[in-house]
């Protein structure tokens, strides 16, 4: 008589889940596709209005505009900045090669800073690179977690310089209370798939709280042409989708679910590795007075990390650096002023540990013993 073999099938823990995205909700998003698409709603219409006025309220602030993609929103943020023609702008170096490129695109020059020990800019040494050709800087929220906006607010002052906020992982971020996106010119955001707010394909969003500035980004998303049909400026072609406003209509209804999700996860990740020496982990979730951290991401820094990378990547769990693994500082042929020491030294220790609001507990805790095995062997 033969017993059954007791299959034991190993945990998997992918890094993102793109299917399981679609799956989640698939006999709604479908609807809603049949909707929109049976009205031939294709560009700028109800859909769009509505997210719109959603995600400003959700913000806390009078006007919020869909746009093509996170990138054209930094890029329409730095013109409503009135960056231009050579004008330095301060960037810190571990962000994504868009913050800089956009403006590079507005017609400015970005200058690279560093950052500090909780990846966010470092803005003693942006104090270093301050000149007279110096007009704004540009305080990247990653990770979801925000920058110290005193701090930054601060160091604008005394320059006189105007603050762009790269808001794109941040959206429900807070800093005092305020919105991440709401310190400066403008907010900005991206709803690519992986972001806390994902739509199916490129999305993106800008922010503002005066009525002159809205009238100008809404000529800059949309050809020059303001509310009266005129053209008033050159514009871009960079209006969000119908379809996409439709499908993040839907979710922003549950982004403070996904929030919430993303907090117990990071709160796990951070009990159970404090005690490990060769980690350095982001501050825990209400662990600071005056920040509500997102988790877009969760970056740790890792001593061993090739080895640590290996190890569970052959137990089914999938990382990932950030930007590849090089910092903007580090793409030689851009051939950009920079100065960031400790963004260089951690750059051989960054790594993204897998966090989205899909992974259950179990996943994570499964993580953890496997981070505390490879250190406990090592
Ligand atoms: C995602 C992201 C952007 C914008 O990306 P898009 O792909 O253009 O939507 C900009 N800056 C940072 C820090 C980002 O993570």
């Amino acid at each position: 008589m033969s017993r059954p073999i007791s299959v034991t099938r190993s945990r998997r823990v992918p890094f993102f889940d793109y299917p399981a995205l679609f799956a989640e909700h698939e006999r709604a998003y479908l609807e809603i596709f049949r909707e929109v698409l049976h009205r031939g709603a294709y560009i700028m219409q109800r859909d769009l209005v509505e997210f719109e006025v959603n995600l400003a309220n959700y913000c806390g602030v009078k006007f919020a505009f869909g746009v093509a993609d996170g990138t054209s929103a930094l890029i329409i943020a730095l013109k409503l900045a009135d960056i231009g023609d050579g004008d330095e702008v301060i960037v810190p170096s571990h962000t994504f090669v868009a913050t800089a490129a956009a403006v590079h695109h507005a017609g400015g020059i970005p200058v690279l800073c560093d950052c500090g020990p909780d990846h966010m800019m470092d803005v003693e040494s942006a104090r270093r690179l301050v000149n007279s050709r110096t007009r704004a800087v540009m305080p990247v929220q990653l990770n979801g977690r925000t920058c110290d906006m005193d701090e930054v607010g601060i160091f604008a002052k005394e320059y006189r310089l105007k603050i762009v906020e790269d808001s794109c992982q941040a959206l429900g971020a807070k800093f005092s209370g305020k919105h991440a996106g709401t310190f400066g010119v403008a907010g900005t955001f991206s709803f690519y798939p992986a972001k806390t707010l994902g739509c199916f394909g490129d999305g993106g969003a800008v922010i503002v709280n005066d009525d002159k500035s809205a009238e100008i980004v809404r000529q800059l998303r949309d050809h020059g042409r303001g509310t009266d049909g005129k053209v008033h400026r050159f514009g871009h072609n960079a209006r969000l989708d119908n379809i996409q406003a439709a499908i993040l209509n839907f979710k922003l209804q549950r982004h403070e679910g996904y929030v919430a999700r993303r907090r117990k996860l990071a709160d796990i990740y951070c009990c159970r590795l404090r005690e490990i020496d060769s980690i350095l982990l982001p501050p825990a979730p209400g662990s600071e007075e005056k920040r509500f951290d997102v988790f877009q991401n969760f970056e740790i820094e890792a001593y061993e990390r090739e080895r640590l990378r290996e190890h569970l990547a052959n137990r089914g769990i999938g990382t990932i650096l950030q930007w590849g693994g090089s910092m903007i500082h580090q793409f030689d042929d851009l051939k950009l002023k920079s100065f960031a020491p400790y963004a260089e030294e951690m750059s051989s220790r960054y790594l993204m540990l897998p966090m989205h609001h899909l992974l259950s507990d179990d996943d994570v805790h499964y993580i953890c013993d496997e981070i505390e095995k490879f250190y406990g062997n090592s």
